[in-house]
């Protein structure tokens, strides 16, 4: 096989992944009803329905032109062998391999920032403000960015550093040596998120004492559940939507619920969404997710050692050599068709556990707070209530509200 060969495999992914979201984001946007679903009557008025429809739309746009924008850049890059000509010019420079992809990827880095840097500003400043979502402050906003870029810098070098020290000592099947050390790291970082990811940007305080903690109590002794992590998290100095989280494992398992949930729903309905986030706990999700992801990382890990013993990858990139960068770029192009379809199959899995979740916090709480709580939060995000099902199949973490509603109904 020659190099052009495999420049036109990775145009052809890159176009591929471009039309299948655009396509599937079209027929999405095309299966909006007008009508209010009789089951959300009560819930939705005609102006807040239409604002819904508009909040849809203005999003669709901005996320149409940013993926053309990077669609075409990354287009530009493969064609005009960019990646090749950056490769050449650091390896050029230093000798240090470390350094080389430090660099290179540094590069790519910023320049992957300063390109989204105006959808993020405008999507928080312009699309969430008018739709009164935004509670962000510029100083937040460029606290956050600066937060971010410093963290993936860390993170991203940390692991680059350690994948490079693995290829070395080991060259041969280094592919177990890295999916080992990344599933190592994945479970750490699961482990402490709350404890140490979250504090950056947010604060949690241990729930109040009082009356709601005095029914997460007793719901929590019934079920079996140690109480001992559950927080609030200051959700409110970004946005007004709410949410809740589960995260780590074994002693170190935490339920956050942020303050914009406590605020708008009564306290039956608060421990209803905290049932549901025991069940994930109860029917083992979290492990299970935990499974699948460490079996998709030697997936890639394969794949990738598979991709640096191809040197005509790294001429497919414009340089004659390869280079752990070139190998790591090549099997980003190469792993997305891959990964669109592990994508799938753990939005599926991920599907059926939140009606798990709803179903057990049904069976041992109240599935009618549920469905009051999920009605609620629904119409206060303005969410799609009629998403198209192939893009609920794609797509889709959770399940559609009114498929969730009819589970909960039965
Ligand atoms: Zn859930």
């Amino acid at each position: 096989m020659s190099p052009e060969i495999f420049l036109w495999i990775f145009i052809a992914l890159v176009l591929f992944e471009y039309f299948f979201s655009t396509i599937l984001d079209y027929v999405n946007d095309k299966n909006w009803k007008d009508e209010i679903p009789e089951i959300l009557k009560d819930f939705y008025d005609n102006k807040n329905y239409t604002k819904a429809r508009d909040y849809k739309i203005e999003r669709g746009k901005i996320s149409f032109v940013s993926t053309t924008i990077s669609g075409l850049i990354t287009l530009c890059f493969l064609w005009f062998e960019g990646f090749g000509i950056l490769s050449n010019y650091i390896v050029d420079d230093y000798s240090s391999p470390f350094i080389q992809t430090a660099i290179f990827f540094l590069v790519l880095f910023i320049f992957n920032t300063i390109i989204s840097l105006p959808f993020s500003y405008y999507s928080t400043f312009y699309i969430e403000e008018k739709f009164g979502f935004n509670k962000t402050t510029l100083k937040i906003f460029i606290m956050d960015k600066i937060k971010g870029i410093l963290l993936s810098m860390l993170i991203g070098g940390v692991l680059l550093w350690a994948a490079m020290y693995l290829l070395s000592v080991f060259n041969e099947d280094f592919w177990i040596w890295l999916w080992i050390g990344l599933s190592a790291f994945m479970i750490f970082i699961n482990m402490f998120y709350a404890e140490l990811i979250v504090p950056i940007f947010n604060k949690l305080t241990p729930l109040k004492d009082g009356s709601l903690r005095e029914k997460i109590e007793k719901y929590s002794k019934k079920v079996g559940y140690s109480l001992k992590n559950i927080y609030v998290i200051d959700g409110s100095k970004r946005s007004t939507k709410a949410n809740a989280f589960f995260s780590g494992l074994g002693p170190k398992k935490t339920i956050a619920l942020y303050d914009t949930l406590i605020e708008k729903h009564g306290e039956e309905e608060l421990v209803a969404v905290l049932a549901h986030e025991v069940g994930h706990y109860k029917r083992k999700h979290i492990f299970s997710s935990m499974i699948f992801t460490i079996i998709e990382l030697g997936i890639m890990c394969f794949l990738f050692e598979m991709c640096m013993n191809q040197t005509i990858i790294a001429e497919a990139l414009g340089s004659n050599q390869m280079y752990f960068h070139l190998g790591l770029i090549g099997f980003s192009f190469l792993y997305s068709p891959v990964g669109l379809i592990t994508g799938i199959m753990s939005n599926m899995r991920s599907r059926k556990n939140e009606f798990e979740a709803d179903d057990y916090a049904r069976s041992t709480y109240d599935g009618f707070s549920l469905e009051l709580a999920l009605k609620k939060l629904s119409v206060d995000s303005l969410s799609n209530l009629y998403p198209h099902p192939l893009f609920v199949f794609v797509h889709y973490s959770h399940p559609p509200l009114l498929q969730r509603l009819e589970a909960l109904g039965k």
